[in-house]
C-alpha cells in the first residue's frame, strides 16, 4: 500500500541525502490503513464514542506538550491523527481531500500565503464562554 521511493529533496541537499530512502505515506494512505485496521470496531463504537477517544488523545497530547519527552510527544501526535482518521472513516470524510480543498496553498480566510489575517494569539476559552 505504501510506496517506497527516493526522498525528493531540493537540489542543494542532494549531495548529503542521496542515500536516504523514505516511505512516503499520504494522508489518504494513512486513512486507508486505519480503515483496514479498525473500521469494523470504529463503526461498532460509533461517532460519539470515537469522538470522545479523539478528545482524550488531544488531552494526552496537551499533557505531552508540557513535558520534555520527544518520543512521548510523537506518540501522542500519532494517536491524535489515528483517532481523527477513525472518525473520518466512520463519517465518510476523505481527510486528505478535505484538508487540501480547504488549505490549498493559501489561507482559507484571506486567500494569501503566508496568511495576512489579523493575528489572534489565543482562542477564547469555550468553557469560559459557556459556564
Ligand atoms: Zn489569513
Amino acid at each position: 500500500m505504501f510506496a517506497q521511493k527516493q526522498l525528493t529533496l531540493p537540489l542543494r541537499f542532494k549531495h548529503v541525502y542521496t542515500t536516504i530512502k523514505a516511505i512516503e505515506v499520504r494522508i489518504h494512505d494513512f486513512q486507508e490503513m486505519m480503515k483496514q485496521l479498525y473500521l469494523t470496531r470504529d463503526q461498532a463504537r460509533g461517532v460519539e464514542a470515537t469522538f470522545n477517544w479523539l478528545a482524550d488523545e488531544l488531552q494526552e497530547l496537551k499533557e505531552a506538550l508540557d513535558g520534555k519527552d520527544k518520543e512521548a510527544l510523537e506518540k501522542e501526535f500519532a494517536d491524535v491523527i489515528a483517532w481523527l482518521a477513525s472518525l473520518a472513516n466512520i463519517t465518510g470524510v476523505d481527510l486528505e481531500k478535505a484538508a487540501v480543498n480547504k488549505y490549498n496553498n493559501m489561507c482559507p480566510k484571506c486567500k494569501r500565503s503566508p496568511c495576512q489575517c489579523e493575528f489572534i494569539k489565543s482562542k477564547p476559552n469555550a468553557s469560559a464562554q459557556n459556564p
